[in-house]
């Protein structure tokens, strides 16, 4: 928005017809709301909502991990220049080594002013790992539900900035939580035909808690956050116990973790990896899981195929 200005007044100071023609092509360009979001899940429910009329920019890339991470240059410049910031909350980016907060801090960006949390209307979980308790876990985004307390965050947060287009907003959040919708009831519904001995889910990191009591499941990992050290002797032992107490058929690794820990677990349980899925990022542009919806279709139906092997 901040760009129209400018360039108002680089017409207007140039005198120069040729320059200002030039410029009238971004004119369409520069009244769109520029969006920063920390990771490409709240970067594509942002699109949804706001469509063609914003540009955004998601910081951590496509199949790397937001718990921890270095801005770039970049994300410092794209941060700096935001009309609006979107970040996880919960733990997330201002968990660890808490680089979103710095980054806010080097933007000289407010809380609830530039940046907003999308899951504060979110009923938090919590970790369990003994001295964590008080930690919340979080990946709320697994459980659809949640997701759409996200896109509501979102799209009442575009409103608030851009009260002009609220029309467009309202319709075009509709229409993609209704979209959402469709596949919560689905996933829901999913798991019955699958006995209780078998309603493991075996993951890397424990971010499926959510996302288990969504759907029906109880979810087991070898490590309970990506912000800690992963897969020790003794978290290597409990995972194993846990499933040598069940019939699990399968396990499961996550695209943005090191997968040689799960591979490990199946080594000593026998029990074949069936398939990656989808936490912590979205899959490249083109492929199955590029959008919050198709990860989560895809999560639901591999999840399922894997426990009625
Ligand atoms: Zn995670």
């Amino acid at each position: 928005m901040k760009k129209l200005l400018l360039t108002i007044v680089a017409c207007a100071s140039l005198f120069s017809l040729a320059a200002c023609q030039t410029n009238t092509g971004d004119k369409a360009e520069s009244n769109k709301l520029n969006i920063v979001a920390t990771n490409s899940i709240l970067a594509d429910m942002t699109k949804n909502v706001g469509k063609d009329l914003v540009n955004i920019h998601s910081i951590v890339p496509v199949g790397t991990d937001p718990h921890e991470y270095e801005p770039l240059p970049e994300d410092i410049a794209k941060a700096s220049e935001a009309d609006i910031l979107f970040f996880n909350g919960l733990n997330l980016e201002t968990g660890g080594n808490g680089w979103f907060n710095k980054l806010m801090e080097t933007a000289k960006k407010k809380e609830n002013e530039d940046y907003f949390s999308v899951s504060t209307n979110v009923q938090p979980m919590y970790l369990t790992s003994a001295g964590q308790e008080n930690e919340q876990d979080p990946h709320a985004w697994l459980d659809i539900q949640n997701g759409i307390l996200y896109v509501e965050k979102i799209r009442d947060t575009l409103i608030d900035k851009d009260p002009e287009n609220k029309v467009t907003y309202e319709q075009n959040a509709e229409a993609y939580i209704k979209k959402l919708t469709a596949l919560d009831q689905e996933g829901k519904e999913k798991f019955a035909d699958i006995p209780e001995s078998k309603k493991l889910l075996v993951t890397s990191e424990g971010a499926f808690k959510y996302f288990s009591k969504a759907y029906g499941l109880t979810a087991g990992y070898i490590w309970e956050i990506n912000t800690e050290s992963q897969g020790t002797p003794d978290q290597m032992k409990q995972i194993i116990d846990k499933i040598h107490q069940t019939k699990v058929p399968a396990l499961f690794v996550e695209t943005s973790v090191d997968k040689r820990s799960m591979e490990r677990v199946s080594k000593e349980t026998d029990l074949p990896i069936y398939s990656t899925i989808f936490t912590d990022s979205l899959a490249k542009q083109g492929e199955e899981g590029d959008s919050y919806y198709s990860m989560m279709k895809w999560n639901l139906e591999k999840i399922h195929e894997g426990l009625t092997q």
